[in-house]
């Protein structure tokens, strides 16, 4: 049966590899399964959190609060903004998905760096809008200054810290290329990992306050990574409130669950932890860092939660990620976006050391 042609040319998303598939495939015990595949925190979800899920189980017959008034002002307090410019969505995924709609269409264009977050590509081609992108794979102002003029896209992908490859991109090139572009063209900050690039790097950090400002902007962020709540499913979007009442319109109701929501506030009251997240990978990612070394390749300069492993002639991405595989170690083959290279989530010590171990089995 013939489905809407603009859906002709999208490659469905990859998921990172789950523990339950390595179990299945390789008869490996879960419990020996180290999963660096997908930027989760390693830590875990935050005790006070599950302890408040375990709590409020009873209440999954309820919808949530639909007006999510609670989450909305304890975003809107910690960013100085206004409950409403804010957004919630099943993920930041779903805010990206209503911007598509809101914005793109067939005579449209969007913008992004030539390797980034595959989402951007796949939500702009359900609405069948054309994908323009920069030449290199890390965020350079320039190139999207030079792109935008020729082809004067719609919406223009700043995905700082990018992922899949760790770069960032600095508050003031962001700022250059919002006041660069016409305000007919929204810039999308997606700030995913901003907690890691702000605590590495000041001239990284960007808020939403840095922002506000302007008519065509929106940042968004998730409680997906540092948070610990990956699935839960909770992100949001923070733009002036014309932006935020367009993208309204596309939301449906209820559109996180009841647990997800009180997840999420519950989350916002314990800065401590993301801090002692982004305290632990700072100190792990040095041993990436010098594992690289080591071994005699190289790796992207991460301002994630991630090392991004670039092997040139040295091995192959697409057989060294498969053999860990079936070692029990997931991590992410960068061969679908035209990368001899793997993403490896930082884990805790003990899973790094596991890596480590499996990675000289491997190359033996
Ligand atoms: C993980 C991620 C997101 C959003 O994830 P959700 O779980 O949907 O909130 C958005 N952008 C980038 C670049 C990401 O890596």
């Amino acid at each position: 049966m013939k489905a809407n042609t603009t859906l002709d040319s999208i490659k469905t998303y990859e998921a990172g590899k789950p523990i339950e598939l390595v179990v299945r495939e390789f008869g490996i015990e879960p419990s020996a399964v180290v999963k660096l595949a997908s930027n989760e925190n390693p830590i875990g979800t935050n005790p006070s959190v599950s302890k408040a899920i375990a709590a409020n189980a009873h209440k999954a017959h309820l919808y949530p609060d639909d007006s999510m008034f609670e989450l909305k002002a304890a975003l809107a307090e910690k960013y100085g903004v206004k409950s409403t410019e804010v957004i919630i969505g099943a993920g930041s995924d779903q805010v990206l998905e209503f911007i598509s709609r809101a914005y793109l269409n067939e005579e449209t264009s969007v913008l992004m760096s030539q390797v980034t977050f595959a989402m951007y590509e796949i939500y702009a081609k359900q609405v069948g809008a054309t994908i323009v992108r920069t030449p290199s794979y890390q965020h350079k102002v320039d190139e999207f200054l030079a792109a935008y003029e020729e082809h004067k896209p719609k919406v223009v992908y700043i995905c700082t810290p990018n992922n899949p490859t760790g770069d960032a991109i600095s508050r003031d090139d962001v700022i250059r290329i919002i006041e660069s572009v016409d305000s007919e063209t929204l810039v999308v900050v997606d700030g995913a990992y901003m907690e890691y690039a702000a605590a590495k790097d000041e001239i990284y950090r960007i808020t939403p306050q840095d922002i506000m400002g302007y008519p065509n902007a929106i940042f968004l962020g998730t409680f997906s990574k540092a948070y610990g709540l990956g699935g839960m499913r909770v992100g949001y979007g923070i733009a002036n409130e014309e932006i935020i009442h367009t993208l309204f319109k596309l939301r449906p109701p209820f559109n996180i669950t009841t647990l997800s929501l009180l997840a999420a506030i519950e989350a916002l009251k314990d800065e401590q932890f993301v801090d002692d997240s982004v305290a632990l990978h700072q100190e792990q990612i040095k041993r990436y860092e010098e594992f690289a070394v080591q071994h005699g390749f190289e790796y992207i300069d991460s301002y994630t939660n991630f090392i991004t492993y670039l092997f040139g002639e040295k091995y192959n991405s697409t057989k060294i990620s498969d053999e860990l595989l079936r070692k029990g170690v997931i991590i992410r083959n960068l061969a679908s976006y035209g990368m001899n290279a793997v993403r490896i989530t930082i884990g805790t010590g003990k899973q790094n050391d596991r890596f480590f171990e499996a990675f000289l089995e491997v190359i033996e």
